[in-house]
């Protein structure tokens, strides 16, 4: 744990108990802060009591006498509206901060020169972060991975002058972290989303962009428009990851699935993803290369991070790999939950027995439309089935299965069935998983469960 030690002996509400709630809390009650915390939930609450710390009634509480709010990210700071205790602090004068801001206060504090990778973006964050944190873990780093993909950012090690705070930050954290300023700054891509929490495109480019800001070096992705105007208004370092081809100045290219290093002369490749399992399709290119920038700011040598690369083993329900069964390899892209994502995985492969449907999103999957050739069949699960069903009508044969387990059932037949060169069983649904599961986590776990139970399935490395 990192005690949170720069509001000791001061009052600071907190509002918001679960996920990274309770360690913040845990974390400034450590440091010496007396806390008043409070959620809807009231089993939350009194799970925190059982932890040692003070709750109270917020509505109710004197707010001129508090430091700070400390609000956790998924309760809204402005858009649609901003949360009751957010209007209640304003009105008080009281900061509004989240953990992350904790942490850099307390870096700041106590080890400013500790190395600490910030890495946010539309698409891409997890892989990037934990792609980041095995890197250097395979090179003997002390690595602490946290922030929006796993450990909340409290519960890590203390930052260190040797040890390492890799940390995925979402636009919600960043939009509660005023002062960070992180070693690497890492942003990846910007397209809309989240829009609905956060007004419009042009404010949440902006909170990505104090990342970018805030950081002594920038890794910029200028891929996209808004990350492109981005990079050209950075002032101070800044490293350019082009996918496809070069752009303006010396950066680094991902062309064709080969990390390129721009800025060596002669421009050399440093690394190849042909042949890696968890880094399949054009969207890991960027990933890859990001990190490889990352590592070779904290002294990573190329040769290092290419053998790094070649054992990583991926993220669960991220184009994970199940298994093969003669030919058929089994992917699991559950976390696919929007036509956008499913297009990566169809990308990735040439001939496809697709399982998808769910909870549909708007527009469908309309948009997939060139990658149809790909399509050997179709697989039909859940609410989303008619609306695909009229969308596949005439272009790909399809069946109506309904639930996972049919489709796995049916589509492992098939795809055995199937002469082409090496079919893949992609669970790669394009829709939210709520109709019928609890989590895209749920889905990908009952599908890996149910390839795993057929006879004969080799696991990944068998
Ligand atoms: P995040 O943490 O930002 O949600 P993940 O690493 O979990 O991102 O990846 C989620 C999905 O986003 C992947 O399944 C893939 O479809 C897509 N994706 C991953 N990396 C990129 C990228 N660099 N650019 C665009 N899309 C990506």
């Amino acid at each position: 744990m990192t005690p949170s030690t720069t509001f000791a002996g001061q009052s600071v509400a907190l509002f918001g108990l679960g996920g990274s709630g309770l360690a913040t809390a845990l974390s400034l009650t450590a440091g010496g802060a007396h806390v008043v915390a409070c959620d809807d939930n009231p089993a939350r609450m009194e799970a925190a009591r059982e932890r040692g710390i003070a709750t109270g009634d917020l509505r109710r509480a004197e707010w001129g006498g508090f430091a700070a709010l400390v609000l956790a990210p998924g309760v809204p700071l402005t858009h649609p509206v901003p949360h009751w205790t957010v209007d209640l602090a304003e009105a008080a004068g009281v900061p509004v901060i989240g953990d992350i801001e904790l942490f850099c206060r307390e870096r700041a504090a106590t080890s400013p020169d500790a190395p600490f990778v910030a890495i946010t973006g539309t698409n891409g964050k997890s892989t990037t972060t934990a792609l980041i944190a095995h890197v250097l873990t395979a090179v003997g780093r002390d690595v602490q991975m946290g922030g929006n993909i796993g450990t909340a950012i409290l519960s890590l090690a203390p930052p260190s002058p040797d040890r390492v705070h890799v940390i995925e930050l979402s636009s919600f954290q960043i939009d509660l972290t005023p002062s960070l300023a992180p070693t690497i700054g890492v942003l990846l891509n910007l397209t809309p989303d989240h829009l609905d929490r956060h007004g419009d495109m042009t404010r949440y480019a902006a909170i990505k962009e104090r990342l970018v800001t805030g950081a002594a070096h920038a890794v910029v992705g200028v891929d996209d428009e808004y990350c492109r105007a981005i990079a050209g208004r950075r002032q101070g370092p800044i490293t350019r990851i082009h996918v496809g081809e070069a752009g303006e100045g010396p950066g680094i290219l991902a062309r064709n699935g080969i990390v390129i290093d721009g800025r060596r002369e002669p421009a050399e490749p440093v690394a190849d993803l042909a042949g890696i399992g968890s880094l399949r399709g054009a969207h890991n290119w960027q990933n890859a290369a990001i990190a490889y920038v990352v590592a070779r700011e904290l002294g990573v040598t190329p040769d290092a991070f290419a053998a790094a690369l070649a054992s990583f083993p991926g993220l669960p329900h991220r184009m994970e790999e199940v298994g093969r069964r003669g030919s058929v390899l089994f992917i699991n892209d559950s976390k696919a939950t929007n036509a956008d994502s499913t297009e990566k995985a169809l990308s990735a492969f040439q001939r496809v027995h697709w399982i998808l449907g769910g909870k549909p999103k708007e527009g469908g999957i309309a948009s997939l439309a060139p990658y149809f050739p790909r399509i050997a069949h179709a697989y039909l699960i859940g609410a989303a089935s008619d609306d695909f069903a009229a969308t596949l009508d005439g272009h790909v044969p399809f069946s109506r299965c309904g639930t996972l387990s049919a489709a796995v059932v049916e589509a492992a037949a098939a795809a055995e069935a199937d002469a082409s060169g090496e079919p893949v069983v992609l669970l790669s649904p394009a829709c939210a998983s709520y109709d019928q599961f609890r989590s895209f986590e749920d889905r990908g776990d009952q599908f890996r469960d149910l390839v795993r139970a057929l006879p004969g399935l080799r696991p990944p490395g068998a």
